[in-house]
């Protein structure tokens, strides 16, 4: 009998485990670790924090879903990874500590065959002095426990616009390095929307700030779309939106510092400039968990299966080349970390070989561009391939891996949502493909334009909202959940 263990119930790490036991199922242990009693559908976070759905309609309990498929849950986070053993445990463990209940703040060793690391980003609003909701002065949307947070904290804009007083509202990215352009974006047209439907647009000023070099780049290096028939970049896409939404932009922008009420911001050209706001959304940089590891002697070798940010080495080429000579041969197809053959990284927990956008250094050499996103599609998508990878090797010893995902490779499909409302509601939907551009096989356009297409219109909200059930049904485990794609 064979033991996978899971590390992160998110969109990765929860579609893996639901692979892995429809798979292998009752012959073999499958095991998930998570410290949160929730999955939650994180892309709907967003309609929470402006509260057109309740923390409820985005989330639901793990232990019933994980009891059906009788997947082992321990509600506790990983600490530290012995993939050698140690002197108690011949083959690999994970230690990890639990959070709630009889067990809260014990260790335990946790063995496994197989370990496929999906723990996702840790927010890291500490890399910029004064953000985020616990102790700066910025609201996210990042967890539904933030997002509920941020409704609250935009009720009380609102209702000071209702009683005459202008608001100023900055939304956008929180660090030079942050990536996840896309979900503030969004956050960004949604709050236009609301504010417009109450009538008090006179009273509003809403700012995008960004760390991308142009507008639209969303962290993948811009890309041409294809809409009503002919090419533009997404760059004039988004500026379009941003300008029908009365939003106006600060471009180049690494924020550094929030204090109440005003955000401190470096430029790509090297000046240090400030933006005062009432309300501030600001997306925090990304890195890993912060997972250890150790040999047999107990030797920090952490090293060897993480990069410096904490995000985990798999089988992408890290080679430092410059930027022109990138491929989408750097980017992975397996996710097996090149060390230790029986574990893998899935969604945003693996180390990407670069970022997608161009980097780029302000005057001052402060590093200033999007790092790469890993969005829902393609963390699912990985997911499923690292679960259907690990079975086959299990049930038919199968050696070579028949699943790849490659980003560079892989299509993704974003469905910015631009308003609320089954009659009224807006959304930008995007599909890219591939995400990573490959300018070898895609001369003129860097993706395949017959695939890579931008509309913005009611349907679009349909879809999203769609999408958001269908989700929904397919996490829970509700008849033929497998049949739906990531
Ligand atoms: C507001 C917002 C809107 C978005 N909208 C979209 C969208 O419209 N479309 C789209 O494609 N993508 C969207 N994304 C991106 C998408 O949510 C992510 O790509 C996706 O959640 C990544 O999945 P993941 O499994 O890697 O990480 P996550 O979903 O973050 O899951 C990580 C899991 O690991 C757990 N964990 C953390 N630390 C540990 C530990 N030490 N041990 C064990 N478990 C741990 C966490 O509790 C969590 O359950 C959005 C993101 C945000 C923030």
């Amino acid at each position: 009998m064979a033991k996978v263990v899971v590390l992160g119930a998110g969109i990765s790490g929860h579609t893996a485990v639901a692979f892995l036991k429809k798979k292998l199922g009752k012959s073999h242990e499958v095991v998930m670790v998570s410290p949160n009693s929730y999955y939650q559908w994180v892309p709907s976070n967003i309609w929470v924090g402006i509260g057109q759905m309740t923390v409820d309609q985005v989330r639901f309990k793990l232990d019933k879903v994980y009891k059906k498929w009788k997947i082992v849950y321990k509600q506790a986070k990983a600490i530290s990874i012995n993939p050698e053993g140690d002197s108690e445990i011949s083959k690999g463990f994970v230690s990890v500590e639990y959070v709630t209940g009889e067990k809260e703040g014990q260790i335990e060793k946790v063995d496994y065959d197989y370990l496929v690391n999906a723990t996702g980003p840790k927010l890291n609003f500490a890399a910029t002095e004064g953000l985020g909701p616990e102790v700066g002065h910025t609201v996210s949307v990042c967890a539904y426990d933030h997002a509920d947070h941020a409704w609250k904290e935009l009720q009380k804009s609102l209702k000071k616009m209702e009683a005459g007083e202008s608001q100023k509202f900055l939304i956008g990215t929180g660090h030079a390095m942050a990536t996840c352009q896309g979900a503030a974006f969004e956050y960004a047209l949604n709050v236009a929307f609301e504010v417009k439907k109450r009538k008090l647009e006179h009273l509003a000023e809403i700012i995008w700030i960004t760390n991308e070099y142009e507008i639209g780049d969303f962290g993948m290096g811009g890309a041409f779309v294809k809409r009503g028939g002919y090419v533009t970049p997404t760059k004039v896409f988004a500026e379009s939106i941003l300008s029908e939404y009365g939003i106006r932009w600060i471009k180049r922008a690494g924020v550094n510092k929030v204090e109440e009420g005003l955000a401190h911001y470096e430029t790509l050209s090297g000046e240090y400039k400030t933006q005062e706001f009432d309300f501030a959304m600001l997306i925090p940089g990304f890195a890993g968990a912060g997972i250890k590891a150790f040999d047999k002697e107990n030797k920090d070798i952490t090293e060897k299966l993480f990069k410096p940010n904490g995000f985990m080495t798999v089988d992408a080429d890290y080679t430092q080349k410059p930027y022109e000579e990138w491929s989408v041969n750097d980017w992975p197809e397996t996710y097996e970390n090149p060390e230790y053959k029986n574990i893998f990284a899935a969604g945003i927990a693996f180390a990407p070989p670069h970022s997608i956008s161009k980097p780029m250094k302000s005057a001052n050499g402060t590093p200033m561009f999007p790092s790469p996103p890993r969005t829902g599609m393609p963390s699912g998508v990985i997911g499923k391939i690292i679960a259907l990878n690990i079975s086959e090797k299990i049930k038919y010893g199968r050696q070579e891996y028949k699943h790849t995902a490659s980003m560079g490779r892989m299509g993704a499909a974003c469905i910015v949502s631009a308003g609320y409302g089954i009659r009224k509601g807006q959304a930008a939907t995007m599909t890219v493909s591939p995400v990573v551009p490959d300018w070898d096989k895609y001369p003129e356009w860097g993706r395949n334009i017959n695939t890579t297409v931008g509309e913005v219109g009611l349907a679009g909200h349909w879809i999203k909202l769609f999408l958001h059930y269908m989700f929904i049904h397919k996490a829970k485990g509700y008849p033929f959940w497998w049949l739906l794609p990531e």
